[in-house]
């Protein structure tokens, strides 16, 4: 008897993608060509030096390429520890820390489970929850932006949240959280709390983490991909309690961190007051264009404890970042934020990048006819 060989309709292949993935968009950011200027990833201007590149070189030599890494990188891990003033056991190291952000969602939420967020944040908490079927509840801002502790301690408790997430400066708005509004957050919860320190090497208010000494349920989450400007590597860690490290480590993929990564992070860990000094260039870059953009007509500016800033200005911001586009300047534009309608990020740039941003806003500014909606 003949076998039917017609192939399966590409709809009948979809339909068993599940619809929590189906309903989602795809995680992109727009690269125009033409860029020579490029702020809007909120990443560090600075590339690690000759010198670094050429140690490394030889360090990547020494690699043995056909063998697995360890589960854990653990030199690192030992060196974050000590970086971080806690016990390795605390520490997680992942391939970003998106990719942890993943590992949580897999290990602490079934569908149906109330899960808390503030609003407006950094979208890839949201699409995780919902891609995890989660009951979610957004808590908005006040009105400068700020995140409101006391709602969302609130919403913590009365949803009984399995899971709250803060970011602390928050990306996209780069305003901090003090320890006390953490605090409060995090007493409230039953649940678990993830702190997102991403900027934190530019907070002013520091760190969280000596929450985990009162509170297991917290768990700070860190990338080298800002201060430590290894973006391209790929590289982000978790410190919380050693148990719930145990936890994560069951659901977390194998090998995660390659043995480059590996070799990279710790060069740049053993020469931290150049990863210091780069940090205070970038914060001092913040402030030249905080102060620059509002001593421009009609520009307003949410400072920032982050290295990026957002604004906003008379004219459009989509119209705008195009006109920026053209003169070969990338921002990225915040509209997709409903509360940020009109604002515009730009990143901490090298001292020639924030003038050549500058410029360009001025121009483009003279330019552009004003929004008529605002
Ligand atoms: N958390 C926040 C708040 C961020 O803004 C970003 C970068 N956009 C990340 C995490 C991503 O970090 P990583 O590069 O380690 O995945």
């Amino acid at each position: 008897m003949a076998v039917d060989t017609a192939p399966t309709p590409i709809d009948d292949v979809l339909q068993h993608i599940r619809p929590a993935v189906r309903e989602r968009s795809e995680y992109t950011v727009d690269m125009p060509s033409g860029i020579d200027v490029k702020l809007n990833q909120n990443e560090s201007p600075f590339d690690l030096s000759e010198e670094m590149k050429e140690e490394l070189l030889s360090a990547y030599a020494q690699v043995e390429m056909n063998r697995y890494p360890t589960e854990q990188p653990e030199e690192l891990r030992h060196a974050l520890a000590e970086y971080d003033g806690v016990d390795p056991e605390c520490i997680l190291v992942g391939n970003g820390s998106n990719e942890i952000t993943y590992t949580f969602g897999l290990a602490f939420l079934d569908p149906g489970d109330p899960v808390v967020l503030p609003r407006p944040m950094f979208s890839l908490y949201e699409k995780v929850m919902r891609l995890q079927e989660t009951d979610l509840t957004t808590v908005p801002p006040r009105d400068n932006f700020r995140f409101d502790a006391e709602a969302l301690a609130a919403a913590a408790a009365e949803t009984e949240a399995v899971l709250t997430v803060l970011t602390t400066p928050n990306n996209p708005t780069g305003l901090a959280m003090t320890l006390d509004e953490i605090e409060r957050v995090v007493t409230a919860s039953s649940g678990l709390v993830v702190v997102d320190e991403a900027y934190v090497e530019f907070n002013p208010e520091g760190t969280a983490i000596e929450l985990l000494d009162r509170h297991p349920n917290v768990l700070i989450l860190r990338t080298l991909s800002k201060g430590f400007g290894l973006a391209g590597v790929r590289l982000g860690y978790l410190i919380a309690h050693p148990e719930v490290v145990r936890e994560l480590m069951k659901a977390r993929l194998p090998f995660m961190v390659d043995r480059f990564a590996e070799q990279t992070a710790l060069a740049v860990l053993r020469r931290i007051d150049r990863v210091e000094e780069r940090v205070r260039r970038m914060q001092a870059s913040i402030e030249t264009i905080t102060e620059a953009l509002q001593a421009m007509d009609g520009v307003e500016v949410v400072p920032s404890q982050a290295n990026f800033v957002i604004f906003t200005t008379p004219v459009p911001a989509d119209a705008l970042q195009d006109r920026l586009a053209d003169r070969g300047v990338l921002v990225r534009n915040m509209g997709g934020y409903p509360e940020l309608e009109g604002y515009l990020r730009v990143s901490a740039g090298t001292e020639t990048e924030n003038n050549a941003f500058l410029a360009a806003l001025e121009k483009s500014l003279h330019e552009l006819p004003p929004d008529p909606a605002a």
